[in-house]
C-alpha cells in the first residue's frame, strides 16, 4: 500500500465502499502513535498519544470526511453544507474543494479559532456566520438538507462514523491489539461512537474514557446544556447528537463520561507542549487532563486522541505562553538572556 493512500483505499474491505466508487482523498489516517513518557510517570501506565492533527486539514474530521464526500459524489450532490465549531468546516471545505463541490460552512457567530477560519476562507467555502451558538447551527443545517439536494457532512452522516472508526484500526495495528482504555474528548459524541465502532468490528473491547469541559458536559450532567460555555471551543457542544451511542459505548466498554474544568484543560495544554513536544488544541487536551485528574483506573496501556493540530487556535497558545524576549544588537546582551 503506498504512503499516501487515504483510509477508504487502506481499509476498504472494512468500508461502505466498492472497488469502482470515486474517492475524494488527501491522503489522511495513518497519523503517528506516540509514547508519552513524561505523562506515562505521572499516571503509573503506558501511555500513547494518537496525533491526529496530523491529518491533512489539522484534525481527525479527515478521516469522516474522505467518506462522507466520496459517498456526496457518488449520490451526485452539487454542495455539502455543514454546521461547525471549526474543524468540520475546514475540513469539509478542503474536501469539497478537491471534489470540485461547493461548501458551505455554518459557523457559530464570532465562536471559531482563527486557523479554522481562514482554512475555510482559503479552501473557497461559504462561510456562515450564524446568530446563535452551535445546537442551533445543526438544527437549521438538517432541515436545509432535508429540502435542498446538498448533502448534509456533520457527524450524524453516517459516513463520517464510518471514516473515523478506522483509527482504532491503526491503533490496534500499532499496540499489536494491546490497549486497556481509550482517552477522548467529547463534544458532539462522534468520534466516541466511531472508535468504539472500530474496536468492537476489530474484536477489541478497551474501556472507553470520554471527557467533556465542565460548562459542556451535558453528558455527564444527564440533560442538555442551553448555553455551552468552555475555552476548548471544539468540544462547546450542549446537546450531543449522538448521545445515545456515546452513552452507549461507554456502558459497553465498562468506561465512564467526566469532566475536566478549563484550567485542568489548560495544564494539560502547556504539559504537552512543554514536556512531550506535542501542541494540540485545548480541546484535544481534555483527554489528557481527564487522565491525569481521574488516573487509569487499572489500565496498564492507554491511549489519549489528541483530535486536532494547535497551530488550530494561535490565541488560546499565545494567552498561556510566556513572552517574547527583546534584546538589543549586542554580544553582551545576546549572552546574558541565551546563559542565564
Ligand atoms: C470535533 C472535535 C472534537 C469533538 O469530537 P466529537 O466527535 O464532536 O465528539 C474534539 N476535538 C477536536 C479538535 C475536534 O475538532
Amino acid at each position: 500500500m503506498s504512503r499516501t493512500a487515504g483510509v477508504i483505499e487502506r481499509h476498504r474491505d472494512r468500508l461502505p465502499f466498492a472497488p469502482e466508487d470515486p474517492v475524494v482523498t488527501l491522503g489522511e489516517g495513518s497519523t503517528p502513535l506516540v509514547l508519552a513518557e513524561r505523562i506515562s510517570e505521572l499516571v503509573g501506565a503506558e501511555v500513547h498519544l494518537k496525533l491526529e492533527g496530523l491529518n491533512p486539514t489539522g484534525s481527525f474530521k479527515d478521516r469522516g470526511m474522505t467518506c462522507a464526500v466520496s459517498a456526496a459524489v457518488r449520490e451526485g450532490a452539487k454542495a455539502v453544507i455543514c454546521a461547525s465549531t471549526g474543524n468540520t468546516a475546514a475540513s469539509a471545505a478542503a474536501y469539497a474543494a478537491k471534489a470540485g463541490l461547493r461548501g458551505v460552512v455554518i459557523v457559530p457567530d464570532g465562536r471559531i479559532a482563527t486557523g479554522k477560519l481562514a482554512q475555510a476562507l482559503m479552501h473557497g467555502a461559504r462561510v456562515i456566520a450564524l446568530r446563535g451558538n452551535f445546537d442551533k447551527a445543526l438544527e437549521l443545517v438538517r432541515a436545509l438538507a432535508d429540502r435542498h439536494p446538498i448533502a448534509l457532512v456533520n457527524s450524524v452522516n453516517e459516513f463520517r462514523v464510518q471514516g473515523q472508526k478506522t483509527a482504532s484500526f491503526e491503533i490496534l495495528d500499532d499496540l499489536d491489539g494491546r490497549i486497556d482504555a481509550l482517552c477522548i474528548p467529547v463534544g458532539n459524541a462522534g468520534n466516541i461512537t466511531s472508535y468504539w465502532k472500530g474496536f468492537v468490528e476489530a474484536g477489541a473491547a478497551p474501556r472507553m474514557l470520554g471527557f467533556q469541559a465542565e460548562g459542556a458536559a451535558p453528558l455527564v450532567h444527564g440533560h442538555p446544556i442551553a448555553e455551552p460555555e468552555t475555552i476548548a471551543s471544539a468540544i462547546r457542544i450542549g446537546n450531543p447528537a449522538r448521545w445515545e451511542e456515546a452513552i452507549d459505548a461507554m456502558t459497553a466498554s465498562r468506561g465512564a463520561i467526566r469532566a475536566v474544568s478549563d484550567p485542568e484543560i489548560l495544564a494539560a495544554y502547556r504539559l504537552l507542549a512543554a514536556s512531550e513536544g506535542v501542541f494540540c488544541e485545548p480541546a484535544s487536551a481534555a483527554a489528557v487532563a481527564g487522565l491525569l485528574k481521574y488516573g487509569a483506573d487499572g489500565a496498564e496501556r492507554v491511549a489519549c486522541v489528541l483530535t486536532g493540530h494547535g497551530l488550530k487556535d494561535p490565541d488560546a497558545a499565545l494567552e498561556q505562553a510566556g513572552a517574547v524576549l527583546p534584546c538589543e544588537p549586542q554580544l553582551r546582551a545576546l549572552e546574558r538572556l541565551v546563559l542565564e
